[in-house]
């Protein structure tokens, strides 16, 4: 016998539950976004290399290490998509949609890095995100954030959250900050992991994100971006604080300025923010962003500014409280071939009635078919053999009292209509 298939490592399928928690997400994504004025967005899951490697930077871990990159058969290179914001941005400039700004698009799909897989860590996993396009300042980037928070509370997040922000400030000030990191870390370059001796020359403001606990304690030592800035920027951030705060947009998320928080990607600039969490061990940030105003004229397109959001769904999914078993639905069982057709006769009179599960089983002894609409969460199971089928009643089980009463079809079905919805 040949040996089963396995998963490609780093994915995982998602089965049942699993599965509707994931789409009960991006439906809570849909709704909140749509409060937001957003509109649903949806781009090819590959893309021409480009797109991703031109924007992300060619130094960022994701492009250097993490993309799945390949040839297709006419010989282009293309990469799956590693994140959302850089498709969307192709999208927006391909159809030409710049006389529409300011607007909002939100997404939610599968994305791919070649990681090494841990809990809350995966090769092939999903966001849930939204662009606010052509929107500019401290209320903007407020309300993405106001938008992030709201997402987070109706998904029903109840684990204590932390939004750490920091300012990237403007390219000019971050290339002084960036002059003096490297001449920090020259100078404890001993100390530094490998993967930060790279980042050191490519691009030295990625140590600050370094998960190495060398990197880490070095880290607590580095000269703070906040000597760098301007008074405009410096300004923005504070504006921007003020809102958040003003609004109460925040709720019980505690806000922490993180002044070594950088975003991972090339394209951020002033507010770069994640909302992190202490129950995830290492995996700790759910949903990270920033503002983006030079990716839209960098990718070929009008200057227009930009700030938006991506969630990691595992990481929400893992956060959800358990979901209790089985959904309760109704059972119908058929005692036998002629009770069959009449159970799905009623069993489709029933769907039409109510959106509740109705579940038709046949093939067993009573006893075998009851036991499995126990284990399905049937409340209440019906019962068809030939005898009621010919005499038009039925038998009904209330599965949790194990009161049984029989009747004709008609009276049961209001009765199940009842039943339904208590
Ligand atoms: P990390 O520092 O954890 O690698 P990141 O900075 O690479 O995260 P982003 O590119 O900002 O992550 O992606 C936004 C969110 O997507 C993350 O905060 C996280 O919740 C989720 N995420 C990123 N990579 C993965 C992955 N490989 N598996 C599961 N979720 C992920
Ligand atoms: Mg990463």
């Amino acid at each position: 016998m040949s040996e089963p298939l396995q998963p490609p490592r780093g994915t995982k399928d998602l089965i049942g539950a699993e599965a509707r928690a994931h789409r009960a997400i991006a439906a809570t994504l849909a709704d909140v976004c749509e409060r937001y004025g957003a509109e649903p967005i949806e781009t090819p899951i590959f893309e021409q290399l480009g797109v991703f490697a031109r924007t992300l930077g060619d130094s960022s871990d994701v492009v250097a290490k993490e993309m799945y990159v390949f040839e297709d058969r006419g010989g282009d290179k293309m990469a799956l998509r590693p994140e959302g914001t850089a498709g969307v941005a192709r999208a927006f400039i391909h159809a030409s949609l710049f006389d529409t700004l300011p607007r909002a698009f939100y997404y939610f799909g599968a994305m791919f890095r070649y990681e090494r897989p841990q809990k809350g860590r995966q090769r092939q996993f999903h966001q849930a995100g939204v662009e606010f396009l052509g929107t500019t300042g401290a209320l903007a980037d407020a309300e993405a954030i106001a938008c992030a928070a709201r997402f987070l509370r109706h998904a029903g997040i109840t684990a204590p959250l932390t939004l750490e922000i920091n300012t990237l400030g403007t390219p000019p000030e971050r290339l002084a900050y960036r002059a003096a990191l490297v001449a920090y870390f020259t100078a404890h370059r001993d100390a530094l992991s490998e993967d930060s001796l790279r980042r050191l020359e490519s691009n030295p403001l990625r140590i600050l994100d370094s998960k190495d606990a060398g990197d880490k304690a070095l880290v607590c030592g580095a000269p703070a971006f906040a000597d760098f800035l301007t008074a405009e920027s410096a300004q923005y951030f504070r504006d921007v604080l003020a809102c958040l705060n003003d609004s109460g947009a925040l709720g019980t998320i505690e806000l922490r300025h993180n002044p070594h928080l950088v975003r991972g990607l090339d394209y951020y600039n002033h507010t770069a923010f994640e909302f992190t969490t202490t129950a995830l061990g290492a995996q700790a940030t759910v949903l990270a962003g920033g503002r983006y105003d030079g990716l839209l004229a960098s990718m070929g397109g009008k200057d227009a500014p930009g700030v938006g959001w991506a969630a990691g769904i595992e990481r929400l999914a893992l956060l959800q409280p358990e979901s209790a078993a089985a959904r309760p639905c109704l059972a119908l069982c058929a005692l036998d071939e002629v009770a069959a057709s009449h159970v799905l006769k009623l069993a489709e009179q029933l769907r039409g009635l109510t959106a509740k599960p109705v579940q038709t089983l046949r093939g067993a002894k009573l006893g075998k078919l009851l036991e499995k609409a126990s284990k399905r969460g049937a409340d209440a199971a019906f019962i068809l053999g030939s005898t009621e089928a010919a005499a038009g009643t039925v038998t009904v089980k209330d599965l949790r009292s194990g009161d049984q009463v029989s009747g004709d079809s008609a009276a049961l079905n209001d009765w199940a209509a009842a039943f339904l919805t208590r």
